[in-house]
């Protein structure tokens, strides 16, 4: 046993109104010890925590004053985290961070210069950089001693291609201003690559796409495990239609917007990252599962569409990877919504898609394949993991 398995690596993704924080062992393959998160930080702050094993350890309103911003979220856990430690200390700490920019391509340690760099990546995102970097400045000043790991949703894509990476703008403009598909979720990508190899090594050689549908949701195209095209593009606003968020529209709509419907930016961009999607179609719920239970045939229309549009991007992206060996489903709706999937598999039987009805019915926390034995495409439903896929990051990275 080495020091480091005595030690624990600490997992922070924050987000806008939320700190989520994961505990792992130090271990190569990194064992849970506990996760939870402060939620509603500007509104009603709550903390809850649970066990590996998802026992409750602790679920309680914050008081309202001092903990209605993301510091005191951050310094709310630390101190928890103190009493459920046993002893062992931090080998290290891993940020989830959605947009690298073009600078980083892969996971860093987290310095001055690198939290220089990161604070560029803001005019990128907006909604999510500055969360993303506040954890990592209030980390260094209260756990000097502890190295911190910066991870990027946009890394995994780097591997596409410079035709698949930029847009049909003049190339010198892109060039200069750093205008591109980034892509997201790419710590979502890279875990399942990392376990597609255990569960179909064929595939894990071959073509997959991978289709990361929860409340942001977008897909990717692999070619041996690298991605090849994935439908989210310059912000997590292109591709696939979201909870909230419009996924790919005529740019020329905001122009319209603009200028004859005299909306400000803010209104538009409201309306299509927060107004749209699942909530702004159906008109009840961003949440699929509210959508299923309701008989509001514009409910119908928003799950009709989600599943539409799931299926064509599938198929323009094994038209980027040139075939198709496996589809993969994953995260909040692609691991629990069994219609959901039976819709977009049947919209792809004439790409060699054929789902076993049973298999797909089945719940199982492990990955388990939902196509018929004889499906020339292989079907799985691979729950996802960024967090171990962040533990994993920050130890090779600081070692
Ligand atoms: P994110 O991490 O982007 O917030 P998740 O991956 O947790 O999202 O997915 C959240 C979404 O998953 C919810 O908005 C809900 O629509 C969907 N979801 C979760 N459980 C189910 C279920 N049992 N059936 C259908 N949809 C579900």
């Amino acid at each position: 046993m080495s020091a480091r398995d005595k030690q624990l690596v600490l997992v922070i993704n924050a987000g806008s109104s939320s700190i989520k924080f994961s505990l792992f062992g130090a271990q190569a393959d990194p064992q849970l010890v506990c996760k939870g998160q402060v939620e509603g930080i500007f509104t009603e702050p709550h903390f809850c925590a649970k066990n590996e094993a998802g026992e409750k350890l602790s679920d309680t309103p914050l008081p309202p004053s001092g903990h209605k911003n993301h510091d005191a979220a951050l310094r709310y856990i630390l101190d928890w985290l103190r009493g459920h430690t046993d002893g062992r200390s931090l080998a290290v700490i891993g940020h989830r961070v959605v947009h690298g920019g073009s600078s980083f391509t892969q996971p860093v340690c987290v310095t001055p210069e690198v939290l220089a760099a990161l604070d560029e990546t803001v005019a990128l995102a907006p909604l999510h950089a500055p969360h993303n970097i506040m954890p990592m400045r209030v980390l260094a000043e209260l756990l000097p001693a502890v190295p911190q790991v910066a991870c990027f949703d946009t890394a995994f894509h780097r591997t596409q291609s410079e035709a698949a990476q930029l847009y049909a703008l003049p190339y010198d403009f892109s060039q200069q201003h750093g205008i591109r598909r980034y892509g997201f979720h790419g710590l979502s990508y890279e875990y399942i690559a990392s376990v597609l190899p255990a569960v179909d090594a064929s595939a894990a050689k071959g073509r997959t796409v991978v289709a990361h549908l929860g409340n942001g949701a977008s897909m990717a195209g692999l070619l041996a495990g690298r991605c090849q095209a994935t439908t989210m593009g310059f912000t997590a606003l292109e591709g696939l239609m979201m909870g909230t968020r419009a996924g790919t529209f005529d740019p020329a709509l905001v122009f319209h917007c603009l200028t004859h419907l005299e909306m400000s930016v803010e209104q538009v961009s409201d309306l299509v990252h927060k107004q749209s999607g699942l909530l702004g179609v159906s008109g009840i719920s961003s949440d699929m599962r509210d959508l299923h239970a309701s008989d509001n045939p514009r409910a119908a229309l928003a799950i009709s569409m989600f599943c539409q549009h799931v299926a064509r991007e599938a198929a323009s992206l094994a038209a980027a990877i040139e075939g198709l060996d496996a589809l993969v489903f994953t995260a909040g709706i692609g691991e629990n919504d069994a219609e959901v999937r039976r819709r977009v598999c049947q919209q792809l039987a004439w790409l060699g898609v054929a789902l076993d009805d049973a298999a797909n019915r089945q719940r199982s926390a492990a990955p388990h394949r939902i196509s018929t034995a004889d499906s020339r495409v292989r079907v799985y439903v691979i729950p996802t993991n960024e967090e171990v896929m962040i533990a994993r990051h920050a130890l090779a990275t600081a070692a």
